[in-house]
């Protein structure tokens, strides 16, 4: 594949180049390998008017015809995994297999729900009247993701967008743009012009979109700082937002645990991805019966798993995504060695230009330490000891953020009632970083605002319309 190929974007389902450029990285080396289309404020103009156009006859097209060509979008991602996935590593960072996996997901996410649709609620039908409620579009959705899962956060906003009947313009990170940018070609074929524009740029695009009067709606994820600038700039005009922003979640593990069977599990719901997931395991409270079992099983796993190049055979953790959040992480990293918590590292991290950091644990820091009140999104992951479930419950639901959250126990009950005491969106119990099309994902406090995903995600693409019909 030549990675250094023409990108361009999509507007009106036709190939738009621009003016300038941005350069694209791999984070494996540091070094720019491609380039990337820098939208100008006209050509955004032009995408909005494009999704304009298109929403008035994209909104009539029969719920079953949208659906239609929402799943034969995910069966052109699936078809064309293999190809992505090495684009996504490239710029991305992630290992090839689990970036596959990732295309792959994204696929069968637009393919289910394709299947998805608005319910309608009747009020009263009687003879003197009909009273139903019923949802429709919103109009052109301006749609903005992050880079650390750049394809399956943008697909979880084009599927519901597209099957309520909503046009879209869609915007990737400047870190991560390429893949979007080749799935916008990929998906010429599939909708109708304007129906779904991509665009590509630097720091100036997003606050020029969340700005854009044209826009009726602002899907936005990314971090808690930008969601509020986003939330602000939304105001002006009141456009609807939904917002999924950072996370510092907490993992509770009781002491009856099978160390041996939860430890893989623990590890990896921290730091898969380089950590750098927003419902990633970020706090990690273990009962002090078993803290000293668990952690050194946590170490001896960090020490055995190869960090590297993603495109490297039998890498597991790649590097950070790029170099703001690589600063961002060793800044956190050296705030700890000041403090003189104790480190505990794993494999050693590739030498040259890339941006790597090593597996770390931090071994009980006290609570108020930056590590431990920080969203680090990176592989540094506080481990605290506790004695009583009421006191670490409480630790666990002092944040600012309350995204998701685990419990590890066999006493399901036990662990049941912990779950409801989390003021978290998700809560997981003996699993984590489980995500489903079907099921409602919303971060509380400042983790979000609104939902993702679910039925109740399918209709943050929509207004209710109440209709009141007299009869006789
Ligand atoms: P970010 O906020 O820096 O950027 C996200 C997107 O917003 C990018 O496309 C960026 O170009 C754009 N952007 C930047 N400034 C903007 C502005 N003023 N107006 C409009 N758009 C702007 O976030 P990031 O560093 O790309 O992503 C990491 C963060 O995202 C982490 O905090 C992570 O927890 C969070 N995240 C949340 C979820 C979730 O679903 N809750 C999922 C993934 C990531």
């Amino acid at each position: 594949m030549d990675f250094n190929a023409d990108y361009t974007m999509t507007i009106d389902g036709r190939a738009i180049t621009t003016p300038g450029s941005i350069e694209v990285v791999n984070p494996a080396t540091g070094e720019a390998f491609a380039k990337a289309p820098d939208c100008t404020r006209e050509l955004l103009d032009q995408a909005v008017a494009s999704s304009k156009a298109a929403f008035k006859t994209w909104r009539k097209v029969p719920l079953a015809e949208r659906q239609a060509m929402v799943a034969r979008a995910g069966e052109v991602l699936i078809a064309n995994a293999d190809e992505l996935s090495r684009l996504f590593t490239r710029e991305q960072g992630r290992p090839v297999a689990m970036a596959h996996t990732e295309i792959m997901g994204a696929g069968q996410w637009l393919q289910q729900v394709a299947r998805m649709e608005p319910p309608v609620h009747v009020s009263e039908d009687s003879p003197t009247q009909l009273i139903e409620t019923r949802y429709v579009p919103l109009g052109v959705v301006c749609a903005i993701a992050p880079w650390n899962f750049p394809v399956t956060l943008s697909m979880w906003k084009v599927a519901p967008a597209l099957v309520a009947g909503n046009t879209m313009v869609l915007k990737p990170s400047p870190f991560t743009p390429l893949c979007t940018l080749k799935i916008g070609e990929l998906f010429r074929d599939v909708f109708p012009p304007g129906v779904l524009n991509i665009i590509s740029g630097g720091d100036d695009l997003g606050p020029w979109m969340t700005a854009h009067p044209g826009f009726a709606k602002i899907s936005f994820t990314g971090s808690t700082a930008t969601g509020k600038r986003v939330m602000e700039s939304a105001a002006k005009d009141l456009k609807r937002v939904t917002l999924e922003l950072g996370g510092n979640d907490a993992a509770i593990v009781l002491p009856d645990v099978d160390l041996d069977a939860v430890a893989e599990k623990i590890f990896f719901g921290a730091f898969f991805n380089s950590a750098q997931i927003c419902v990633a395991t970020k706090r990690l409270y273990v009962h002090e019966d078993v803290y000293d079992g668990l952690r050194d099983r946590l170490v001896a796993i960090a020490r055995a798993v190869k960090v590297g190049d993603g495109a490297d055979q039998g890498t597991v953790i790649g590097p950070i995504q790029n170099k703001r959040q690589y600063d961002r992480v060793m800044d956190l990293l050296e705030d700890a060695r000041r403090n003189n918590l104790t480190l505990l590292h794993g494999a050693d991290i590739p030498q040259g230009g890339g941006y790597f950091v090593p597996i770390t644990i931090v071994d009980n820091p006290p609570e108020s330490q930056r590590v431990v009140r920080e969203e680090a999104f990176g592989p540094i992951l506080p481990m605290m000891k506790f004695a009583e479930i009421d006191e670490v419950i409480d630790r666990a639901n002092d944040s600012d953020y309350g995204l998701a959250g685990a419990v590890w126990s066999k006493d399901v009950n036990k662990a049941m009632d912990i779950a409801r005491r989390i003021e978290t969106g998700t809560v997981w119990i003996n699993q984590n970083l489980n995500l489903r099309p079907d099921t409602a994902f919303a971060g509380r406090k400042q983790s979000g605002f609104g939902v993702e995903n679910g039925t109740d995600g399918l209709l943050e693409f929509m207004a209710p319309q109440a209709v009141y019909l007299a009869r006789g």
